[in-house]
C-alpha cells in the first residue's frame, strides 16, 4: 500500500496552517499517516480522510507549523543543567548567598554545587573566590556564565579541582591569577574550568564540548543509562517548546551511540545532528573520524555530517577576535586557529564531502572563518556544502556580501543581542565601539544581502523557548542611530523551521509541511498571526509532534 492509499492516523483540522511550502503556504488542516504528512489542505478535505481509527484534532483556529528546528543548542550539557541551581534574575551577594544555601541543603550530597546564569554583573565587582567563599567555604561551589565561557570557583573547588596555584591551559583558556600567585576564582573557557566541572563526576558528558574526545572508558550500560536520563529530561524540555528538530553543536561518537541507544528504546522525541568537534591541536588525519561518523550516523534521527570548529570565545570576557581593539583597552582576542591552517582545515573538511559549522562572533573570527570557506570553495570548486557560521556578533562591513555570495548560512541567535532578551545593554557599551554598533548582531542585513538565516537559543546559554526567540525577533529595537534587524513574522517562522531544516541538509526529511515529508508539527497554543509582538513569549505550545507521534501535549488540551 503506498502512503496516499493510507488511512491517516491523525488529523489537525480547523487550524491556520502555515507550511513554509512556498506552492501552497497556507491551509486548515493536515493529514498524517505512518510518521509522514500524507496531505494538507481544507479542513472539510482532510477530515474526509478519516477512518474509524484516525485521531482527529480540532485545533480551534490556532496556528499549525511544521515542528521547530533549533538550529544550534546543547542537548546533553541542558538537559544534565536541568538539576542545577538556576541563577538567571539574581543579582547581588545576600540573594546569591540565599540562592545557594537553600541548593545545598536540597542537595546534601552532590560532590559539588554547580550553579548556571550567573549573569557577569552579578556583584557590583568582578567575583573572586573570597567572595563565594563567603557564600558557602565548607563545599565546593562554582557558578557559570550565561554564555558558558566564563565559571567562578570557590577557593574549596579550586583547590580540589588544582587549580588554585594555576594550571597550564591551552592558548586562550585562562586561569586567571592574582598578584600573590593564586587563582582568583574566574575561570575563562572550557580548558580552565574544565577540572571544576569534572567534580561533578560528569565529566564524560562534556568531552563534547571540551575535546571532542571519547569518554576512556568507555560508560558501561549503568552509567549511559545514567547519561541517557539527562538527554531524556533535555528532550521533554525541548519537545515542551515545540522542538522536532535539533543541531547539537558539540558532539563525539559517544553522543551519538546515546542517542541511537534512545532511538531503539523509542525515547528519541527529536531528530538530532551532531558534529564531530575538530580542535586547534588535532591533527588533519582525526577528520577521519568525522568521516566515519557521517557514515555511521545518517538516520532520519541521529545524523552526524559536519563539522565544528570555535574560531574565538566570547564577547563578555573579551576573548572573541576583533579586528580593532576593545574600548578602553589593547585587548583583541586572537583566533584560536591559525588563519593558514584552518584553511587547510577547511579545504580538507569540504573534500572529505561533510559541512563545516563555526563559532565565530568577534569581527576578526568571522573574517578568517569566511576565507577558510573560501578557500575550501577555491580549492575543491563550487559544491553544495551549506557551509555556516555561528553567532557573527560583530562584522566588517566588507564581509556582509562574502556570505551570501558563498551560500554561508548566518546561524544566529534572536535571544543574545544586547537588550533583546535577557543579556544586558551594559556589553554594549563594554565590548563595542559606539560607531561599530550598526554591524553589530546583524541579521536583516545580512539576510538582504543573500544570506540564509537559521535562528536558534543556544540553550542552555539562553532559554530554549521558540515564542521567547521569536517575540524577541519581533521586538528587537534597534541600537540608538542603528538599522532595524528584524525581519517579519513569516521570515523569522522560516528560520526557526525551513530555514533551520535547509542549513541542516535536512530540508527532504522536515522544515515543511507538505506531503512526503516527516509528520514533525507544532500546534502553537494561539492564533500567531493576530497576537501582539509582546504576547508571543508567553504563548505556550499546545501540541509538538514529532514523527506522527505526540511528544507533548498541553495540560488540558484535548
Ligand atoms: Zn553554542
Amino acid at each position: 500500500m503506498n502512503v496516499e492509499d493510507r488511512q491517516p492516523d491523525l488529523i489537525i483540522k480547523n487550524a491556520k496552517v502555515l507550511t513554509m511550502d512556498p506552492d501552497l503556504p497556507r491551509a486548515e488542516a493536515v493529514a498524517c499517516a505512518g510518521g509522514k504528512v500524507l496531505a494538507v489542505g481544507r479542513s472539510a478535505d482532510m477530515a474526509a480522510l478519516a477512518g474509524p481509527d484516525t485521531v482527529v484534532i480540532d485545533a480551534d483556529g490556532r496556528t499549525l507549523l511544521p515542528g521547530f528546528v533549533e538550529s544550534h543548542l546543547h542537548l546533553v550539557l541542558g538537559g544534565a543543567e536541568l538539576e542545577q541551581l538556576q541563577l538567571g534574575g539574581v543579582a547581588g551577594f545576600e540573594a546569591l548567598k540565599a540562592a545557594f544555601h537553600a541548593y545545598a541543603t536540597a542537595n546534601p550530597d552532590r560532590p559539588i554545587l554547580l550553579a548556571q546564569g550567573a549573569a557577569y554583573e552579578i556583584l557590583d565587582h568582578p567575583v573572586t573566590r573570597q567572595d563565594l567563599d563567603a557564600v558557602i567555604a565548607d563545599r565546593p561551589i562554582a557558578m557559570m556564565a550565561p554564555d558558558h565561557h566564563t565559571v567562578w570557583a570557590n577557593t574549596l573547588a579550586l583547590t580540589q579541582a588544582g587549580l588554585l596555584h594555576g594550571a597550564d591551559t591551552p592558548h586562550g583558556h585562562v586561569v586567571v591569577m592574582a598578584p600573590d600567585g593564586t587563582a582568583t576564582g574566574e575561570l575563562r573557557e572550557f580548558e580552565a574550568f574544565g577540572p571544576v566541572l569534572a567534580l561533578g563526576g560528569e565529566a564524560h558528558l562534556q568531552l563534547g564540548i571540551a575535546t571532542g574526545g571519547e569518554p576512556d572508558p568507555w560508560p558501561d550500560a549503568a552509567q549511559r543509562a545514567a547519561d541517557k536520563e539527562k538527554i531524556v529530561a533535555g528532550l521533554a524540555h525541548c519537545a515542551r517548546h515545540g522542538i522536532t528538530s535539533m543541531v547539537n553543536m558539540d558532539g563525539n561518537r559517544y553522543t551519538c551511540v546515546l542517542l541511537k541507544e534512545l532511538e531503539a528504546e523509542g525515547r528519541l522525541t527529536a531528530r538530532v545532528v551532531v558534529p564531530f568537534h575538530m580542535k586547534p591541536h588535532m591533527d588533519l588525519s582525526e577528520l577521519s573520524r568525522a568521516s566515519a561518523m557521517a557514515e555511521e550516523f545518517k538516520g532520519d534521527w541521529v545524523r552526524s555530517g559536519f563539522v565544528k570548529m570555535f574560531q574565538d570565545g566570547v564577547v563578555d570576557s573579551r576573548t572573541a577576535y576583533m579586528l580593532h581593539a576593545y574600548p578602553g583597552t589593547d585587548e583583541q582576542g586572537e583566533p584560536l586557529f591559525d588563519p593558514a591552517r584552518f584553511k587547510e582545515i577547511c579545504i580538507e573538511i569540504d573534500r572529505r564531502g561533510l559541512q563545516i559549522a563555526v563559532h565565530a562572533i568577534g569581527d576578526g573570527a568571522v573574517q578568517v572563518t569566511i576565507d577558510g570557506y573560501e578557500a575550501a570553495r577555491l580549492a575543491n570548486g563550487p559544491r553544495d556544502s551549506r557551509h555556516r557560521i555561528e553567532h557573527i556578533e560583530l562584522i566588517d562591513r566588507a564581509d556582509v556580501p562574502r556570505l551570501g555570495a558563498l551560500g554561508i548560512t548566518a546561524s544566529v541567535q534572536p535571544p543574545h543581542p544586547p537588550g533583546a532578551m535577557e543579556f544586558p545593554m551594559s556589553t554594549m557599551e563594554h565590548v563595542f565601539h559606539r560607531d561599530r554598533w550598526k554591524d553589530a548582531y546583524l541579521w536583516k542585513t545580512l539576510a538582504d544581502h543573500g544570506a540564509p538565516l537559521a535562528y536558534a537559543s543556544d540553550w542552555p546559554v539562553t532559554d530554549v523557548n521558540v515564542m521567547r526567540g521569536i517575540q524577541a525577533a519581533l521586538t528587537r529595537v534597534p541600537y540608538a542611530g542603528c538599522q532595524d534587524e528584524r525581519v517579519g513574522l513569516m521570515e523569522t517562522l522560516h528560520a526557526y523551521t525551513a530555514g533551520g531544516a535547509w542549513a541542516a541538509h535536512l530540508e527532504d526529511l522536515t522544515g515543511t509541511l507538505k506531503p512526503g515529508l516527516a509528520a514533525d508539527l507544532v500546534l502553537i497554543d494561539g492564533d500567531l498571526e493576530s497576537l501582539p509582538p509582546l504576547g508571543i513569549g508567553a504563548t505556550g505550545i499546545a501540541l509538538t509532534v514529532s514523527g506522527g507521534r505526540i511528544t507533548y501535549e498541553a495540560p488540558g488540551f484535548a
